[in-house]
Order: structure tokens, then C-alpha cells, then sequence
């Protein structure tokens, strides 16, 4: 990191103690930042980039609730409102054990730059609870989205901060969630969330819009290389919501998805995960990944812990949680002649794993730009809402689509003026903290 650059990274690490995956996200972004801190030397004199790792409100509260044997469980809500010199903030919330503000506040920084690229009018922000969704009942599930809501609301609004889903939140909470607040409100505002159900607000392609997004991103990834999707061997980490549509969308372009995982392990299946028995598996069931391989008979095995990215592969799509691809996974996938990695989740892959991969020729595309398919297809919701009229699928899908590209385009472009051709990773950091730094410096010391 450059002189200007390292005394600003220091003051993160100080203010910001034992936040691990914060420190991560940030460095990673200010590492790219070198030669745009050279060519303008307004950003710090007007302290952006020590603004922009400041989020702009921080709030963090409790959540009490009562389970279905009559026990008071308490669990803590955060909402870090990050940067909105573009728009409302934007950005999911996380229902995971896992959860504490480090993980919040890496999310919500990505956000600000991943929302920037997409061009539509949103700012950054996430949210969400160390409430562990898993083994619980649907009203318990419900009373404690309540429970959240009856906080979070004062903090949210259509103009103000726009939720949607992430790790844990799908549409059964985003519906509980909704449903309180136009209780407490008494107002029907439908863009104040997004990932809402189609006949009650929401938008065609949103509970898609991840997985696929990303899979567009890798097809022009592809492009670019002078090849396609077709006949390639894809694996695919995690098999929840951004997962399974990504496995739908690399099968319909003529990739044979050969394997997913979850946190008990991972299926091979070299017929091609069949996409209908995993949502049966998983979203009605909610069972391990282990109950996909015994209904699916001989074409699929189940390893039991081990790492996903074992399984050859020519495209791997990390698609599961933060830093789940390590050094040595990496390698593992270079050795084996991956030659694209796109990231559906959130900072999946380590910065150890990032620079085995480049170093290699892989293809690397960090989630800020291949994931941000979901958050511009929230932002079309929000469209949709704002206008009071619903979309097809097929516009939807094929505004969807041009915005992948746009991002793509946009990252290799970035790339190239800043002296690293064909770095995704420079393209995106440095694009989206330009179009964000611009509006903060138009808008003044705020
Ligand atoms: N949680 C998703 C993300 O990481 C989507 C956020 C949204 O739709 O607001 O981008």
C-alpha cells in the first residue's frame, strides 16, 4: 500500500479492533486504490476515502423473543447504514449465528461498491442477526422477524434504507418482516423491502437474480477468453438461494454442474446435479445435502466435510460464504485447469486464494461485480414499486442481463485505463470508488 494509502488503513485496523473480515474487505479495496490516489489527489484532500470507511450510522440492537416452549431467547439486530451519497441504502440482512458487527460491516462496504456499479440509484448498507434460522419453527421464525421489525422499522423507509435477503433471510422472512411493518406503520410501502413475494409486491427474477447474474458474469468472462459455457465442467460451492439458481442458469447455457456443498459437505454427481430433487432437498425439506445423494441414486456421492473445490472443474462459482476458498483450494483448482473463478457470495474467496489464482491466468471475479445481479434486480423492484406496475420475466431477466455485461464491460474497461488489463479485482474497486467518491465530493463534507 502507498504512503497516502497505509496511515489511512492503520486508522481502520484502530478503530475498527477485531474485525477481521472488515479489515479484509477494506484493505482489499484500498490495495486497488494506488494509482487513482496518484491521479487525484482531490479524494484526499477532501478525506474520501477515510469518509468512506466510516459507515454513516451504526446501529445495533436487542432482540427479545419467545420460542414455542415458552422460553424468552434474546438474540442482537444490526443495521449499519454505510454510505447513501448515491441513494437510499441498500443492502441485505444476514440471519446467521456467525453474525457480529465485523461481519455486518464487510458486507455493507462491499455493498456501497457493488451497488455503485450496478448505476442504478442505491447507496450501501446491511444488516441482519446472530438468530439462527435452522431447526427453528415457522412461528418461531416469525416472532422473532417481528421482534426485529419492531425495531428496525424507525430506522427504514422507501427514501431512506431498503432491506432485502441474505444468508438466512428468503422470502418466508422477508414476508414476516413486511407484514410488521406495514402493521406498525400503517402504511402499504412496498419498496421498503425487496425479495417480497410476487402477489404481494415483489419482482419477477429477484429470488433468481444472484445465481444468475453471476453465471452471465462468468459467460462474458468467457467471451472475453475467446470461449463459452457450452460442454464445461462447473462446480459450484453452497446450495442455497444463489447457489441453486446459478447451477439453473450454467446448466441452461450447456455447463454440467458436477458439484455443491454444504456446511456438512459436498455431493458429486457427474450426471449433473439434478436442480429440481436439491429444491426439493433443500427449500421444502430443508434437509442436509446428504438426503440429495441417497434419493438420487448411483450418479451422485456424498463426502462428508472435505472441500468442494477437490471436484475438477473447469469454472468454479464460489457461492456459498465469506473466505470458504483458501490458499491451497485454490491451488487445487489451478492444478486441476479451472480457468475462471466467479464469486456469487460475499468475499468467498481469501486473499491468499485471490493471488494463486491471478498469479496462475485464472480468471478472477470478485463478488462486487459478479453477485450484483441480486441488488440491481432489487433496485428493479424498487422501480417496479415506485411506478405501481410489475414487469414480465422475460424484460426483467433481460434488464438483468444487460446490466451484467454493463458491469463487465465496465470492469475490464476501468481495468485498462488504470494500468492492470484484465484485472476484474482493480476494475471494480476502482470504478465503483470513483462514481461513489464523485457524488461525495459534489455533495460536500457530510
Ligand atoms: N444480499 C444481497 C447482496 O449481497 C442482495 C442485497 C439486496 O438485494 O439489497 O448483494
Amino acid at each position: 500500500m502507498n504512503e497516502t494509502l497505509q496511515p489511512i488503513f492503520d486508522e481502520v485496523l484502530a478503530r475498527n479492533p477485531g474485525e477481521d473480515e472488515f479489515h479484509q474487505a477494506t484493505r482489499e479495496l484500498l490495495e486497488s486504490l494506488d494509482p487513482v490516489v496518484r491521479l487525484h489527489p482531490e479524494y484526499a484532500d477532501a478525506a474520501i476515502i477515510r469518509r468512506i470507511c466510516e459507515p454513516e450510522r451504526q446501529i445495533i440492537f436487542r432482540v427479545p423473543w419467545v420460542d414455542d416452549n415458552g422460553q424468552v431467547q434474546l438474540n442482537r439486530g444490526f443495521r449499519v447504514e454505510f454510505n447513501s451519497a448515491l441513494g437510499p441504502y441498500k443492502g441485505g440482512l444476514r440471519f446467521h449465528p456467525s453474525v457480529y458487527l465485523g461481519i455486518i460491516k464487510f458486507l455493507g462496504f462491499e455493498q456501497i461498491f457493488k451497488n455503485a456499479l450496478t448505476g442504478m440509484p442505491i447507496g450501501g448498507g446491511k444488516g441482519g442477526s446472530d438468530f439462527d434460522p435452522k431447526g427453528r419453527s415457522d412461528a418461531e421464525v416469525m416472532r422473532f422477524c417481528q421482534s426485529f421489525m419492531t425495531e428496525l422499522y424507525r430506522h427504514i423507509g422507501e427514501h431512506t434504507d431498503v432491506p432485502a435477503g441474505d444468508i438466512g433471510v428468503g422470502g418466508r422472512e422477508i414476508g414476516y418482516m413486511f407484514g410488521q411493518y406495514k402493521r406498525i406503520t400503517n402504511r402499504y410501502e412496498s419498496g421498503v423491502l425487496t425479495g417480497k413475494g410476487i402477489s404481494w409486491g415483489g419482482s419477477l427474477v429477484r429470488t433468481e437474480a444472484t445465481g444468475y447474474g453471476t453465471v452471465y458474469f462468468a459467460q462474458e468472462i468467457l467471451k472475453a477468453r475467446g470461449t463459452s459455457l457450452d460442454g464445461t465442467k462447473v462446480v459450484v460451492s453452497g446450495s442455497g438461494n444463489v447457489a441453486t439458481y446459478a447451477i439453473e442458469k450454467a446448466a441452461a447455457l450447456g455447463a454440467t454442474v458436477v458439484a455443491c456443498s454444504d456446511s456438512s459437505g459436498y455431493v458429486v454427481d457427474e450426471a449433473g446435479i439434478d436442480l429440481e430433487l436439491l429444491k426439493e432437498v433443500k427449500e421444502v425439506q430443508r434437509a442436509r445435502i446428504d438426503t440429495y445423494a441417497e434419493k438420487r441414486g448411483d450418479s451422485a456421492t456424498f463426502v462428508a466435510g472435505g472441500s468442494v473445490w477437490d471436484v475438477p472443474c473447469d469454472i468454479a462459482l464460489p457461492c456459498a460464504t465469506q473466505n470458504e476458498l483458501d490458499e491451497a483450494a485454490a491451488a487445487t483448482l489451478v492444478r486441476n485447469g479451472c480457468t475462471v473463478v466467479a464469486e456469487g457470495a460475499n468475499m468467498p474467496c481469501t486473499p491468499e486464494a485471490v493471488r494463486v489464482l491471478t498469479e496462475a491466468g485464472v480468471s478472477f471475479a470478485p463478488g462486487k461485480a459478479a453477485n450484483a445481479g441480486g441488488v440491481a434486480t432489487s433496485a428493479l423492484e424498487m422501480q417496479q414499486n415506485a411506478s405501481r406496475d410489475s414487469w414480465s420475466f422475460d424484460y426483467t431477466e433481460s434488464r438483468l442481463q444487460e446490466t451484467m455485461v454493463r458491469i463487465h464491460d465496465r470492469c475490464l474497461e476501468t481495468a485498462d485505463a488504470y494500468g492492470q488489463p484484465g484485472s476484474y479485482v482493480a476494475g471494480a474497486n476502482i470504478a465503483g470508488f470513483i462514481q461513489v467518491a464523485d457524488a461525495m465530493l459534489a455533495l460536500g463534507v457530510i
